[in-house]
């Protein structure tokens, strides 16, 4: 599924060229799920460029985040702003709100 691809985005390099620096956990048409580098809990990142996800689409995310270990999805986008992703971490990032509980 290749569109809207920036080959200067580490996202899409994670899920189109599968640049996985670290380990898939599991992944499917619409979603890759990787700890991320950074953070070292679930992320979860949309497989096109696009800065946000739908709402479809984060239901989705929800329901396969929902399998693994965490307490609070974090939709905040810190690093990476133009490209969906999303982190499960055991409580919420410091000083943000932009996060529910699963
Ligand atoms: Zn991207
Ligand atoms: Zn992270």
């Amino acid at each position: 599924m290749i569109q809207d691809y920036r080959s200067d985005c580490p996202l899409c390099r994670l899920v189109q060229n599968r640049e996985i620096l670290t380990r898939l956990i599991t992944e499917d048409d619409l979603i890759m799920v990787v700890d991320c580098l950074a953070c070292q809990v679930p992320m979860a990142v949309l497989k096109v460029h696009r800065a946000q996800f739908a709402d479809a689409e984060r239901e989705h995310v929800r329901t396969v985040l929902r399998q693994f270990e965490g307490e609070v999805i974090d939709w905040k986008q810190r690093r990476i702003p133009d490209h969906a992703h999303c982190h499960l971490r055991p409580y919420p990032f410091p000083g943000t709100r932009n996060w529910e509980r699963i």
